[in-house]
């Protein structure tokens, strides 16, 4: 027996959390609380000579967080998490605002408070300017603030945040009721094994962020903070979304097992990183991988894809007061196509809108954002914006293989306007003597179901498709796709979703045009037989799942799958489909 078994079966109530699994994988380990500004803060009055020396306290408390920032960017600017600068960014700025440089300082002053007291009620007053809020996007800067006020009261408590010391040797767990993906950076250096959290959605930084490092973590627990002490040994099931608590011994020795099976097989992933994606019966699938930022580029690397399928450049574009200018996204395009090499780069144009936006962009936060002006539709509203986009683009085109897709396409007009787009920033450029490939192709995304329905209007514009399953599933079920509390509605296989697919693969191949799925559906290892079977040659995904992936494609013969899969595109009862899906990938 572990010893962990023996202290779990000795003195300890077995139970079970459940929460959003926000990244996959099994951890097992001791709880270490990461307690924030959700515990009690003391408060106590300041004789008036003290008002000062109190108001100092402060000062220094902020400036302690201002070099903990500042050496936490520097830190990862250059490193493999380059992609959480501008998260540190945001506190850094929050930080020089007014609302916490100076307005503390003021009730110190006014209310003879201590300076805890004092950034606790700045905090209560900040926050309920948010409780009225329902963009999810701008409900993640509500987390940004409540994140820097925690970082200032740590501070003030004279200790250097604890979620810097895992306490034990072994594995450890952070439980906590948020935490900021600055936080999480602190991963690298100090090895936790996962981390657990009661507030936060599946698109959060945090979440973002923890699938991008491939820890373990489920979000949304709501009294995992408040159930589990200190020390506690716990079972993190990121696939699940569960947290077990002093697991019983039979159940710690299958979760060990589980973990230990899921070592070998990522191991044995390995393998396959140079091996031809070539199902049993010879036919080529191209894996492609789905990247944020340049700083992705070894994850590509690593996972051995083809390709990049979906640059979501608008995370050049977020978490930040200006925008990116036409040189700087010159540049970050250029060093992706650099580094892939001549390899196939798909640079989807800006896609800002529903639950992604820019700093600012939220004072005119519409009542369903999902359906309002978001990717072509906010381009073509801001022909400038656009415009600076596709130069950038078009220059970088010179250094390897770039391909534009432009997201939701829903209108013939909004089709027409985004191609002449590009002719126009051709044009200009042609006129000013700058070089860049003639030919990159035009592809548009599926995402919208009146585009997949009467995709014939749009195919003849465009020279490639990808489907994005994660918005057509959205607008096809009518799911707001970034709300947990309909997240179980969220159904890739309901036959409505399913003959949409199908038939935008079925009609892109009548017309000769490459089609790709760079949703989540194509990272979904249950899912490569039935998307192969509709005639999918061309998969998009997180570059962690490629090589499952992969390997699925390496055991499937395609006139194997053949009737199965049209026994699916039939079902019309989730239990027989579901029965169906297991038949496929037995
Ligand atoms: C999609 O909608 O499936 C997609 C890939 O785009 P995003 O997830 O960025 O909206
Ligand atoms: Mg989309």
């Amino acid at each position: 027996m572990t010893p962990e078994g023996s202290r779990a079966a000795a003195s300890t109530v077995s139970f079970t959390v459940h929460g959003i699994g926000v990244s996959a994988g099994i951890a097992i380990g001791h709880a270490h609380l990461f307690a924030g500004m959700g515990a009690e803060v003391q408060h106590y009055e300041i004789p008036a000579a003290d008002v000062l020396r109190e108001q100092r306290r402060y000062d220094r408390a902020v400036k302690e967080v201002r070099d903990e920032l500042e050496h936490l960017a520097e830190s990862v600017r250059h490193g493999p998490s380059a992609e959480l600068a501008p998260f540190v960014n945001v506190h850094m700025l929050l930080l020089d605002d007014a609302a916490f440089k100076d307005a503390p300082r003021d009730i110190i002053r006014e209310q003879r408070a201590n300076a805890e007291w004092a950034l606790r009620n700045q905090l209560d007053e900040l926050l309920a300017q948010f409780a009225d809020i329902e963009d999810p996007y701008l409900r993640e800067r509500e987390d940004d603030v409540r994140q820097v006020a925690e970082r200032i009261l740590g501070a003030l408590a004279g200790t250097r945040r604890r979620i810097m010391k895992p306490v034990r040797e072994d594995a450890t767990i952070l439980v906590a009721r948020e935490l900021s993906p600055a936080d999480v950076i602190l991963f690298r250096e100090h090895p936790f094994a996962a981390f657990v959290t009661d507030l936060g959605g599946a698109t959060s930084h945090t979440a973002i962020v923890a699938r991008s490092m491939n820890i373990p973590a489920i979000v949304a627990l709501h009294h995992a903070r408040s159930l589990i002490h200190e020390d506690e040994l716990l079972i993190v099931d990121g696939t699940q979304g569960v947290v077990i608590v002093n697991p019983d011994r039979h159940v710690l020795a299958e979760y060990r097992l589980k973990q230990n099976e899921a070592r070998l097989e990522r191991d044995k992933l390995k393998r396959l990183r140079s091996a031809a994606a070539t199902t049993l019966d010879g036919t080529v699938v191209q894996l492609y991988a789905n990247i944020e930022l340049p700083s992705d580029i070894e994850a590509v690397k690593a996972s051995g894809a083809t390709g990049i399928g979906l640059f979501r450049s608008e995370f050049l574009f977020m978490n930040r007061r200006d925008l990116p200018d036409e040189d700087e996204q010159y540049e970050a395009y250029r060093d992706v196509l650099e580094g892939l090499k001549g390899m196939p780069v798909t640079i989807r144009t800006l896609d800002i809108g529903a639950d992604k936006s820019f700093e600012g962009q939220e004072a005119h936060a519409p009542v369903n954002p999902a359906l309002g002006l978001r990717a072509i539709r906010y381009c073509l509203a801001e022909p400038q914006v656009f415009n600076t986009q596709l130069r950038a683009i078009l220059r970088a085109s010179r250094h390897g293989k770039a391909l534009i897709l432009i997201p939701m396409l829903t209108t013939w007009t909004e089709i027409t306007q985004a191609i002449a787009a590009v002719a126009r920033a051709k044009e200009e450029l042609r006129d000013e003597g700058v070089k860049f490939d003639e030919y990159v192709p035009v592809g548009g995304m599926i995402e919208v179901p009146a585009a997949a329905i009467a995709l014939p209007m749009f195919i003849r514009k465009l020279d490639f498709l990808s489907i994005g399953t994660n918005d057509l599933i959205q607008y096809t079920l009518a799911i707001d796709r970034a709300d947990d509390r309909v997240a179980h509605l969220y159904d890739p296989l309901h036959p409505a979703v399913l003959n949409l697919i199908a038939g935008v693969i079925r009609t892109a191949q009548q017309y000769e045009k490459p089609v790709a799925v760079c949703g989540e559906m194509a990272g979904d290892v249950e899912l490569t037989r039935l998307l192969l079977g509709f005639g999918l040659r061309h998969f998009s995904m997180h570059p962690a799942h490629l090589l499952s992936v992969k390997q699925r494609v390496l055991v499937t013969s395609l006139p194997d799958i053949a009737s199965v899969v049209a026994r699916i595109l039939k079902a019309d009862e989730p239990e027989k489909m579901q029965a169906l899906i297991e038949k496929l990938n037995a």
